[in-house]
């Protein structure tokens, strides 16, 4: 099969080498919005307008870059920063993420809902040397600093007051009663990094993704380009959080340049900021989760969209809630290809060459070119499934500091997502299942090897091997949730199948998320089956799985997520 090229090429996919942030914000037609509401905090109702949120930024970024005697932090001073963001979503989050990317700094986006152990490993695995962190995340993150040696000046509050620590707000404010200039946009190269997002790419430990201005910038203006009605719509929720790539997706839509096409514009810039601690699910779990919030008006307010397989029964069900919802809006994209890489199109645009079905993905962003491969690496034919692979100027420049890792993945400059998919002769893609180790529980990425790596960090040698693969859960049909297989040590057995049992399962929800607790229960055999050279064989797993009475032991009542 040819390689699918793009059905909807929208014009300004060339950009000039340049910053994100002037790219985004510089343009005069921005001088109209300056007194819309831009951003709406969801828990306080706070708002800010447009003209407002944009000082903010500029003196964020004036805070960050004078030198520490003028009361700055001095991040332009010649070492090689790496900030990181530790925050549940809040009004300050998008000042210091915009702030960054203005002088250029790589931003950490670090899940605000990760324990102290997963939070310790993320900042040694982006290096991190500077930690901006939220009130209620302060003493977490102060501990995570401590374990990896980040001094605690370095440390500093996101949004919130604690006792003895200097905030953004406080720089910001500083920086106003002294009147400091402006600081100029720092200039960037085609490969300058804007974000490290963490993913577990498609098998192995969480990795940290270097997205570079070049990417948001050609990722944003894809959307714009892609569906013209999302222009239309005035209320963009951000419920995911901040930190991963489709939640950061929503924290640059919204602050879109208008297409010259968009109608209405000046309603397109009011940004609900849900705080995360209301959203624990993902997107349309937690749409359901907020009723009056999400569902007052449907028609006006941004379609729910990807980020994981959307199970069907979940779909009608918010389907037949939402009953003025015009169209249901779905997108697959990866961190690894910054947001967005097929998207479902809207009625009547495409130029009507697509005509959208139900199950399907999407059709290719533009300036994306995708190819599905049969297992030997030859392409498929249309409607034959494979795994999908995507070049274009959308794709991560690899995994920081993890050659490795980045060659498997990134090869002659395509992406190998891991996810299977097939397409048929309209260019529709069709999303099959993931060919990868790694899998999605609410809509966060679950790394097998992770999951097998604390398991086998119990300090009392109960076990002499594991593995870990998703099963099927019991809410979604097409749900997987974590189970383990562990082979018993001598002292294992002498303590008994139920006691190790629980034992490890204590052990690992004391030191994962919610997400990659083992949901789908544990179990005790004789041998775990691997390769020759190693590799766990986790679909032998699987099936056996699937295929028996779904195993002898679950714990103990596991709380709902
Ligand atoms: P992340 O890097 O956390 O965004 O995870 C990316 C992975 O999420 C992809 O490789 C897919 O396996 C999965 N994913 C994202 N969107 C979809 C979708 N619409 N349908 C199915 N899987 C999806």
């Amino acid at each position: 099969m040819p390689h699918i090229k793009p059905l909807f090429r929208s014009s300004p996919l060339s950009t000039p080498t340049i910053n994100y942030y002037d790219w985004l914000l510089r343009r005069p037609e921005l001088k109209s919005w300056s007194d819309f509401t831009l951003h709406i905090d969801a828990v306080t109702g706070e708002q800010r307008q447009a003209r407002a949120v944009l000082e903010r930024f500029e003196h964020a970024a004036t805070a960050l870059a004078t030198s520490p005697r003028d009361g700055g932090l001095g991040l332009l001073s010649g070492r090689r920063e790496v900030v990181g963001i530790l925050g549940e979503n809040c009004l300050e989050y998008p000042v210091l993420v915009f702030a960054l990317l203005k002088l250029a700094v790589p931003v950490a986006l670090l899940p605000s809902q990760s324990t102290l152990q997963e939070t310790v490993e993320l900042l040694k695995l982006s290096s991190v040397t500077y930690l901006f962190a939220s009130e209620q995340l302060y003493p977490h993150a102060a501990a995570a600093a401590k374990t990896i040696g980040l001094p605690e000046e370095r440390i500093f509050i996101l949004q919130g007051d604690v006792t003895g620590k200097v905030s953004l707000p406080n720089l910001i404010d500083d920086v106003k009663v002294r009147g400091l200039p402006k600081i100029a946009t720092r200039p960037v190269q085609d490969d300058t990094l804007a974000y490290l997002m963490f993913s577990s790419g498609t098998t192995g430990l969480p990795k940290a993704v270097m997205v570079s201005h070049r990417n948001i910038i050609f990722s944003t203006s894809q959307l714009g380009g892609i569906n013209e009605e999302i222009a239309k719509v005035y209320t963009i929720a951000e419920h995911r959080e901040n930190s991963h790539s489709f939640g950061s997706l929503t924290l640059h839509v919204n602050h879109s340049p208008p297409l010259e096409s968009w109608p209405d514009r000046e309603d397109i810039f009011q940004v609900t900021i849900c705080s995360s601690h209301n959203i624990t699910t993902r997107l349309i779990r937690a749409t359901f989760k907020i009723p009056d919030y999400a569902f007052h008006d449907v028609h006006s307010y941004m379609r729910p969209a990807g980020a994981a397989h959307l199970p069907p029964e979940l779909r009608v069900a918010f389907e037949r809630r939402a009953k003025n919802l015009p169209f249901f809006f779905e997108g697959y994209g990866l961190s690894e290809c910054t947001y967005a890489a097929l998207v479902l199109p809207f009625p009547g645009t495409c130029g009507g060459r697509v005509n959208p079905v139900r199950g399907m993905t999407g059709i290719l962003c533009p300036s994306l070119e995708a190819r599905i491969l049969r297992e030997d690496g030859s392409d498929a034919d249309y409607n034959e499934i494979g795994e999908l692979i995507l070049r274009g100027p959308t794709i991560a420049l690899g995994y920081w500091k993890n050659e490795k890792a980045t060659k498997e993945t990134f090869k002659d400059g395509w992406l190998y997502t891991g996810d299977r998919f097939y397409v048929d002769r309209q260019g529709r893609f069709f999303y099959v299942d993931r060919g990868k180790d790694t899998f999605k529980v609410s809509g966060k990425q679950v790394s097998p090897t992770e999951i097998e790596n604390t398991i086998r960090e119990h300090p009392s040698q109960l076990i002499i091997d594991v593995a870990v693969a998703g099963v099927k859960g019991e809410r979604w049909s097409s749900e997987l949730v974590p189970r383990a297989w562990v082979v018993l040590s001598n002292t294992g057995k002498a303590q008994g199948v139920e006691a190790v049992l629980a034992a490890l399962d204590e052990w690992a929800r004391l030191r994962l998320s919610k997400h990659k607790w083992l949901r789908g229960g544990l179990q005790v055999v004789d041998e775990i089956p691997r390769l020759p050279t190693g590799k766990i064989l986790r679909r032998k797993l699987q099936d056996e799985y699937a295929r028996s009475d779904h195993g002898p032991i679950q714990t103990k009542p596991l709380a709902k997520l």
